[in-house]
């Protein structure tokens, strides 16, 4: 320690990098951890958590025009946006404020700073100047979104990070991609009344999701009002005394009060001097690691998005946690990254974890599909014509689950736990042979035959 100030500097303080410095001062460790912005990252800032609070928000559009359907008799219920952004604000703060308690009782001394790193084990406080030596240092700072495609006026474009704050809803909005991002904010803003115009190259959302769920996702937000251009993207954006025209591939104009650019996430490595310190880059920035997060510099280790393994704040826990364990805890941890569960928070929900029909088809000689379409029981009375989608993608010669995908509401709790069966290597036949909750929608996972 005689040449460290510190055991442990993490730069950043997202979700990845919070973890791995808790853990860490838990096992005796001196950490650190610089942020530049606020407390929590991506995840609780500007993006899992104030999104699932807005598609909260946007669902009380079904459920009022349900009630109806069982008896209540409603006023016509009126939204308003400002009021839903200050609750949230008040909600994230209140967050990262357990966030940093949270890493001070852990003993973890926070940085309110931007860091960049110097040499393998010298980072500089950007805020003040300092250097601080340390023992290890460890890359958390995550990834930030792409602004493409490059077009004329793409500066007027908002991201995921701006959607969040906007001043007023949008009467008009055009989004870009076809993503988890774009297809989740365009459920959002549908329901909370906004036209929504999704822009997407290719000819479906939701690229490497089973090809049955991509359909079910991309109908139920037409129901929903979205209106799709498929093999289409902005070729220029104009501004307007109000608003934007958002002139599309195939000569198309769209008026639109915000155009929002949901294109993907890049790592976030630029300008933090890994090259000086010799870390290898991959082609797209991300910091290149071993199974235990480790670059090819000992002392340098990296977590999360910046590392674009798996882009997913669960994942970024648990590489954090597995690199404490590994380097302070005596522990070498490695982190599967296969079968992990994950949802699409549309409306309705995808949850998903495994295979896709089309992945086992090609790598098994012999596939079984169970399927099951239906409608929910709540969507009888509501009148609402909502499908419920369920597959099962099993391994016909030793009836192993390769997969499951659901669409449907509450897909993504059901996600979580067929998550814990796919993973313990789950039969077919072990699905059968447990009893159904009845009523519930999850039950069909148990009865198909
Ligand atoms: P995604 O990678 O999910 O999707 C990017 C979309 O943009 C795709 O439709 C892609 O098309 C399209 N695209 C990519 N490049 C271009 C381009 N140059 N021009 C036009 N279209 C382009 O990124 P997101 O931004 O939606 O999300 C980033 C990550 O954040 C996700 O991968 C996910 O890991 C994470 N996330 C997770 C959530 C969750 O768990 N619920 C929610 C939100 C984000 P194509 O398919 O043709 O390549």
């Amino acid at each position: 320690m005689a040449d460290f100030d510190v055991d442990l500097f993490v730069i950043g303080a997202g979700s990845g990098g919070v973890r791995a410095a808790r853990i860490a001062a838990g096992y005796g460790a001196k950490a650190v951890v610089a942020e530049e912005f606020r407390v929590g990252g991506t995840c609780v800032i500007r993006g899992c958590v104030p999104k699932k609070l807005m598609v909260y928000a946007s669902r009380f559009a079904d459920d009022f025009a349900d009630a109806a359907g069982f008896g209540w008799i409603v006023a016509k219920p009126s939204f308003d946006w400002s009021k839903l952004v200050a609750a949230k604000e008040q909600e994230i703060s209140r967050l990262s404020a357990i966030y940093r308690a949270n890493l001070s009782k852990a003993g973890v001394t926070i940085l309110d700073s931007r860091a960049e790193v110097l040499d393998p084990h010298t980072v500089r406080i950007v805020a003040d100047g300092r250097t601080m030596r340390a023992r290890f240092i460890l890359v958390a700072t995550g990834g930030a979104p792409v602004l493409e495609p490059d077009v004329p006026g793409r500066e007027h474009a908002i991201t995921s990070n701006e959607v969040f704050d906007l001043a007023e809803l949008p009467e008009r909005m055009v989004i870009v991609g076809g993503g988890y991002i774009a297809v989740e904010f365009a459920s959002i803003f549908a329901r909370l009344g906004t036209h929504v115009t999704l822009a997407v190259r290719s000819d479906n959302v939701l690229r490497g999701f089973d090809e049955d769920m991509r359909v079910g996702v991309r109908d139920a937000l037409r129901h929903a009002g979205v209106d799709f251009k498929f093999g289409m993207l902005p070729i220029r954006i104009e501004k307007k005394a109000k608003g934007f025209d958002v002139c599309l591939t195939k000569g198309e104009l769209i008026d639109a009060d915000q155009v929002m650019i949901a294109t993907g996430r890049r790592p976030h490595t630029f300008g933090l001097g890994l090259e000086k310190a010799g870390v290898a880059l991959d082609r797209v920035g991300a910091v290149k690691v071993d199974e235990f997060s480790k670059t090819n510099v000992n002392s340098i280790y990296a977590v999360g998005d910046v590392t674009n393994r798996v882009a997913l704040t669960p994942v970024a826990i648990r590489e954090g946690h597995a690199f404490a364990d590994t380097v302070f805890g005596g522990k070498p941890t490695a982190v599967s990254h296969a079968n992990i569960p994950t949802a699409v928070f549309t409306t309705p929900e995808l949850g998903t974890v495994g295979l896709t029909e089309a992945e086992a088809r090609e790598s098994y000689d012999c596939v079984d599909i169970y399927e099951a379409c239906f409608r929910p029981l709540k969507a009888t009375l509501s009148g609402r014509q909502d499908k419920t989608m369920m597959k099962i993608v099993v391994d016909g010669l030793t009836d192993r689950v390769l997969g499951v995908h659901v669409l449907g509401d509450d897909a993504g709790e059901m996600a979580q736990l067929l998550g814990i069966a796919v993973n313990l290597g789950a039969k077919k036949a072990d699905f059968d042979a447990t009893m159904a909750v009845h009523p519930t929608s999850a039950e069909e996972l148990v009865t198909m035959r």
